[in-house]
C-alpha cells in the first residue's frame, strides 16, 4: 500500500549516514504534495538530498507537539480519519524514531528515583532544556521537593532569543499552561500560572525577588508571539494591583492583542509590535463535540464525532499559518506549537475530542511541512511529550470504561481506558484517565532529522534543535 516510500525513505537515510555525509531531510512541496487533503491518505513527502551537505544547525526550527500523543492515540486517530491503510500527514516525516519520557523524583539528588509516568511540566521541561526534573517543574532542574525551586536552565526558545532571532508560542491550552509555559519560563511549580495562584511558588513571586508567575515571565521572555487561550487569566491583576496582565502585555511589553481568528489573519507583520492572542477564556474548542467512554460502552448515532461550533476562534493550523507568516526572516526563528487537547481530551476519556485534536494537528503539520519545502533549512520536529491512556481494544466487555466510533474504513473501533480512576480517591475524580508511561514517537525532516531516528530520549531534542 503507502508503506513503499516510507521504506525507500529509510534506505536512503541509512544510506546518507553510511557514506558519512551529515545530509539533512528535506520535504519534497510537489505540487501534489501541497494540494493533497489533509485528512487524506498521502504518499508522504520524499527524502532529498542536502542542498547545503555538512550543514550543521538549522536556520528555524519548528517544534509541533501533541500533548499526550502517543502510538496508541496516532493509530486511532489514523483508522478514524483516514482508514487503517491510510496515513496521517504526520505518518510522512521522513526520520522518525522512539523516545523516552521518563522524569524524576523529588529527594536530595543528585541520584533521583526514576518517575516512570511523568506529566507535561517535566517533559516540556526535559525537551525544553535538555536536563530531567520532577513532575510539576517548569524548565528548572530537580530538587528536595516541589515547593522547593530547582536551577534554572535555559530554554531553546531563550537561546534562539538570545541569538536574536525571533520566538514564537503557541498552543491550544491557556498559553500559560505547562507546554508553553516550559518554552520560556522557569518556576518550581506550573499551578503559578499569575500572580493570583502563586501560593505553591512563594520565591518566585516579583516581591520577593523572583521572576514572578508564568504569566508574567512570558511576557518579559519578549516571545515575539504568544497565541492560544487564556483570556480569563490575563483580565487577572499584577501583584501590586496596578493593571490588569493585558494591558501590562499592551502598555508595558509592546504587545498588540488580537481575539479573534479574522483578527490574528489581519496581521501582516511584526513591525507593530509583539503579538499577544487569547481566543478563548480558557482552553481553546475541540473541533469534536465529547463522546466520552463509560462502563458498558458508549458511541454516537452513527459512530461518528460530531463537529462543534468554534465561534471566532482560530483552529491550531491558522495560528501556525499566521506564526510562520510573521516569523519568517532571514535570520531565522523558534516556534513552538502544541495541540494540548490530545491530552486533556484522554484525561475526560473523550476520543472524539482527542481524535479531533490530532486531526487539526496534523493540518498545523501540513503546514510546517509546506514551509519546510520552501525553506529545507528549516528543521521540523513532530512529537508528544508523554504516552497516555487510550487503548485499541476488541469489545467494550469486561467493565473497564469504553467507546466506540466507526472509523473511515466504515467499521467499529473500540478505545478503552484502564487507567481511569474505578472511585474517587486522593484528590482524582471517578473516570479520571491518567497518564502512561511507554515510549513515544518523534520524527523530523530538515537539518538534524536523522537523529531522531531510533531510540533518544526527549532530553537530547534541546540539543538537536540548537544543532548542537
Ligand atoms: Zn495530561
Amino acid at each position: 500500500m503507502k508503506r513503499l516510500p516510507l521504506v525507500t525513505l529509510a534506505v536512503g537515510t541509512a544510506l546518507g549516514l553510511a557514506v558519512g555525509v551529515a545530509g539533512t531531510l528535506a520535504y519534497d512541496a510537489s505540487p501534489d504534495d501541497t494540494d493533497a487533503p489533509t485528512t487524506g491518505p498521502t504518499d508522504g513527502p520524499t527524502t532529498q538530498p542536502s542542498a547545503e551537505p555538512g550543514q550543521a544547525a538549522p536556520r528555524s526550527v519548528i517544534l509541533l507537539i501533541g500533548d499526550g500523543m502517543d502510538d496508541s492515540m496516532i493509530t486511532a486517530a489514523r483508522n478514524y480519519s483516514v482508514g487503517a491503510a491510510g496515513r496521517l500527514v504526520l505518518d510522512g516525516l521522513p526520520a522518525t524514531g522512539a523516545m523516552t519520557t521518563y522524569g524524576l523524583v523529588p529527594g536530595p539528588g543528585p541520584d533521583h528515583a526514576i518517575d516512570y509516568v511523568s506529566d507535561s511540566a517535566a517533559t516540556a521541561s526535559g525537551f525544553s532544556t535538555g536536563v530531567k526534573t520532577i513532575d510539576g517543574r517548569i524548565s528548572q532542574g530537580p530538587s528536595d521537593a516541589t515547593v522547593v525551586p530547582g536551577e534554572d536552565h535555559e530554554t531553546v526558545l531563550e537561546a534562539f532569543a538570545r541569538a536574536g532571532k525571533r520566538t514564537g508560542n503557541v498552543s491550544t491550552a491557556d498559553i500559560t499552561d505547562a507546554t508553553p509555559a516550559a518554552a520560556a519560563t522557569h518556576v518550581n511549580d506550573r499551578t503559578c500560572q499569575d500572580p493570583t495562584t502563586m501560593s505553591a511558588c512563594p520565591a518566585a513571586l516579583k516581591s520577593a525577588g523572583g521572576r514572578g508567575s508564568i504569566a508574567e515571565q512570558l511576557l518579559d521572555a519578549g516571545v515575539d508571539l504568544l497565541l492560544g487561550g487564556g483570556q480569563q487569566r490575563f483580565d487577572r491583576a499584577l501583584e501590586d494591583g496596578s493593571a490588569s496582565l493585558l494591558d501590562h502585555a499592551t502598555t508595558d511589553r509592546g504587545y498588540r492583542s488580537v481575539r479573534t481568528a479574522d483578527e490574528l489573519a489581519a496581521v501582516d507583520d511584526l513591525a507593530g509590535g509583539r503579538l499577544l492572542g487569547l481566543f478563548a477564556p480558557v482552553h481553546l474548542t475541540r473541533k469534536y463535540a465529547p463522546l466520552e467512554a463509560r462502563p458498558g460502552g458508549a458511541t454516537t448515532a452513527d459512530g461518528r464525532c460530531v463537529e462543534q461550533d468554534r465561534g471566532t476562534e482560530p483552529t491550531v493550523a491558522q495560528m501556525t499559518s499566521t506564526a510562520l507568516d510573521l516569523l519568517d526572516d532571514p535570520d531565522g526563528f523558534f516556534l513552538q506549537v502544541e495541540a494540548a487537547s490530545v491530552d486533556k481530551a484522554e484525561h475526560e476519556r473523550d476520543i472524539c475530542g482527542a481524535i479531533g485534536e490530532l486531526e487539526d494537528l496534523d493540518e498545523a503539520v501540513e503546514t510546517a511541512l509546506d514551509y519546510q519545502g520552501e525553506h529545507p533549512d528549516t528543521l521540523v520536529v513532530v512529537t508528544g511529550d508523554h504516552a497516555h491512556s487510550t487503548q485499541i481494544v476488541m469489545d467494550d466487555k469486561g467493565g473497564i470504561d469504553t467507546a466506540t466510533v466507526t472509523t473511515a474504513d466504515g467499521d467499529p473501533m473500540t478505545v478503552a481506558y484502564s487507567t481511569a480512576y474505578r472511585e474517587a480517591t486522593d484528590g482524582k475524580e471517578r473516570g479520571k484517565a491518567t497518564h502512561t508511561g511507554t515510549q513515544i514517537r518523534v520524527a523530523a525532516i530538515g537539518p538534524g532529522a536523522e537523529r531522531v531516528t531510533g531510540v533518544i530520549d526527549q532530553t537530547e531534542l534541546h540539543a538537536i534543535m540548537l544543532g548542537q
